[in-house]
C-alpha cells in the first residue's frame, strides 16, 4: 500500500484506520501474522474512505499486485526451481497449480480459510473466513486485495497471461462466503 499510495497517502490511511503504531514500523516480511483481521478490515475501510469506494478498490487491487511481488521474494531459491519446472507444464495446469499453492499458503499461515471449486469455464477461490473484509458491511464486494494478488500470481505463473479475476460474492455484503471466479481461458 505504501508503494501504491506513497508515504503521505499511506500514513493518512493508517491514521484513519486507527493504526498509528504502524507508521514507519511495518511488520517484518515473514510468515508470522503481522496484523489482526479487524485491523486489516479497518485498513481497507480507510482506503475507501479517503479515495472513494471505486478509486480505493483500484488502489487496493494494485496493492495486491505488490503483495505478490514482495511476497515471492521471501521464497528465494525455491522460486528458481519452480521457474524451471513451470516451463514444462502447460498454461492451463499452471493456473490450477497457482491457485492451489496460494490457497495452501493462506490456509497454513493465516486464519483465512480457503477452498477451491470449478466448473467448465471458471475456477472458484472461496473464502469462508476472510480477513480482508473482516468486520465490514459494504454495498459491493470488498476483497480487491485478493483479486489483485490472484491476478499477479497468475500473470507470473503463466509468463504474462491475463485472466478474468472477479469477486462475485462477499461476506461484507451479507453472503455466506467471499468467492472469486477465475476464468480458465486467458484473455491474451
Ligand atoms: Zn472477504
Amino acid at each position: 500500500m505504501h508503494e501504491v499510495m506513497g508515504q503521505n497517502g499511506f500514513h493518512a490511511v493508517l491514521n484513519i484506520a486507527r493504526l498509528p503504531y504502524l507508521v514507519d514500523s511495518y511488520p517484518p516480511p515473514d510468515f508470522e501474522p503481522g496484523l489482526r483481521f479487524d485491523e486489516v478490515g479497518r485498513l481497507m475501510e480507510a482506503v475507501e474512505g479517503i479515495y472513494g469506494v471505486r478509486g480505493g478498490r483500484r488502489l487496493i487491487k494494485q496493492s495486491g499486485h505488490y503483495c505478490f511481488k514482495y511476497g515471492i521474494e521471501g521464497f528465494g531459491g525455491v522460486i528458481g526451481f519452480a521457474d524451471f519446472a513451470l516451463r514444462l507444464i502447460p498454461v492451463s495446469l499452471r493456473v490450477r497449480i497457482g491457485l492451489e499453492v496460494l490457497a495452501e499458503i493462506f490456509n497454513r499461515y493465516s486464519d483465512q480459510f480457503i477452498t477451491l471449486g470449478e466448473n467448465e469455464d471458471w475456477y472458484f477461490f472461496m473464502m469462508k473466513q476472510c480477513g480482508l473484509c473482516w468486520g465490514r458491511q459494504t454495498e459491493g464486494v470488498a476483497c480487491a486485495l485478493a483479486e489483485g494478488l490472484l491476478e499477479e500470481t497468475l500473470y507470473w505463473i503463466t509468463r504474462g497471461r491475463r485472466f478474468a479475476v472477479e469477486e462475485f460474492i462477499c461476506l461484507a455484503t451479507g453472503q455466506a462466503m467471499c468467492a472469486i471466479q477465475v476464468g480458465k481461458t486467458p484473455l491474451n
